[in-house]
């Protein structure tokens, strides 16, 4: 049996449930410049508006309801500085979870204190990632429950709920297109849609510099990549070497993963702004680029999952005033 035979439709409605009211129901719009481009209709799920900036609120907050009362009483811990560490720190804060999020000296003071912000205790350990890791497996034999970035079962349907969303608002949808790092989104995504109808396309987009996924899925194995500074730095890193939901779904469900380059995600920033009037991360475009670049091939409805805005808005002013900006230093996730 498959391991995501653990995670059913019934999941992600019960997340649905769970969050209700919690999270926003974000629109769902038409784009006419796409839909010329693509010679489909394509609309645009601005997960971008969601509270904390990204859909990360959504997995975080039904990971901290699934918990026992014991287990809330005794806080969470999770090692993110990116969107995952916020929308965990967000969503602890509202319930009155105790949150720490640890993360290594390398992170950036605005990265620290967009965590603080929202609530958490912030925990500066060594100088990297793997530092950090040690850090929490001493909270977590401390008592306190660490709630992983992606693959984690009330994580993904958390994710899956944006799937529901997309078949209320467009029931004749054909082809989804969601950006992919560790695969929680998609998974969850996937999870839905097929569940509804498994004709419906579920395609995941990466980016080219280090697609951990992508690399894993034709390997046939988790398998580590080389992590690349990228604009699309929110999709950067592993999916780990012992993922046990993320990489099975994946395989399962995934009809495609296409991958672009930078030059492509820069492009659907200014797209997203010039044309869309939303501003967007690169991670959160890389969809929006797949579909401009005319990598994704598609008959009917297409929906193009926009799943962030945490930028840079010095970076993202260049970005859109034209310039070639080539990221050197990897940003912390
Ligand atoms: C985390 C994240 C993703 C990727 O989600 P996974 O579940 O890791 O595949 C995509 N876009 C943004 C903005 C994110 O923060």
């Amino acid at each position: 049996m498959p391991s995501h035979a653990s995670i059913t439709l019934q999941d992600v409605f019960a997340a649905r449930a769970r969050i209700a009211g919690r999270v926003r129901q974000t629109p769902l719009v038409a784009s006419p410049t796409l839909s010329a481009r693509v010679g489909h209709p394509v609309s645009l799920k601005l997960e971008c508006l969601q509270v904390t900036g990204s859909f990360k609120i959504r997995g975080a907050t039904n990971a901290l309801l699934s918990l026992t009362e014991g287990e809330r009483r005794r806080g969470v811990v999770g090692v993110s500085a990116g969107n995952h560490g916020r929308g965990l720190a967000l969503a602890a804060h509202r319930l009155g979870v105790r949150c720490i999020v640890c993360m290594s000296r390398l992170v950036p003071q605005n990265k620290i204190d967009g965590i603080k912000a929202h609530g958490a205790d912030v925990r500066i350990v060594g100088d990297s990632q793997d530092e950090a890791e040690g850090a929490v497996d001493a909270l977590v034999a401390d008592g306190m429950t660490m709630v992983p970035p992606f693959d984690h079962p009330a994580v993904i349907a958390g994710q899956g709920t944006i799937g529901i969303e997309v078949l209320d608002d467009a029931p004749d949808v054909a082809t989804v297109v969601v950006p992919l790092s560790g695969g929680g989104l998609i998974a969850g995504v996937a999870l839905a849609m097929k569940a509804a109808n498994p004709s419906i396309r579920v395609i995941g987009v990466s980016m080219e510099r280090g697609p951990a996924m992508a690399e894993s899925v034709k390997a046939g194995r988790p398998i580590a990549v080389k992590e690349m500074p990228t604009l699309a730095d929110s999709l950067g890193g592993g999916i780990g070497l012992s993922n046990r939901y993320t990489f099975a779904m994946t395989q399962a469900l995934v009809d495609d993963i296409v991958l672009v380059s930078e030059k492509e995600i820069a492009q659907a920033i200014r797209h997203a702004y010039w044309q869309e009037q939303v501003v967007v991360e690169g991670s959160g475009s890389v969809g929006i680029a797949a579909l401009l670049a005319g990598k994704i091939g598609t008959d009917g409805h297409t929906i193009g999952l926009v799943s962030g805005r945490n930028i840079d808005m010095a970076l993202h002013k260049r970005l859109i005033d034209g310039e070639d900006v080539e990221v050197s230093a990897p940003s912390a996730s």
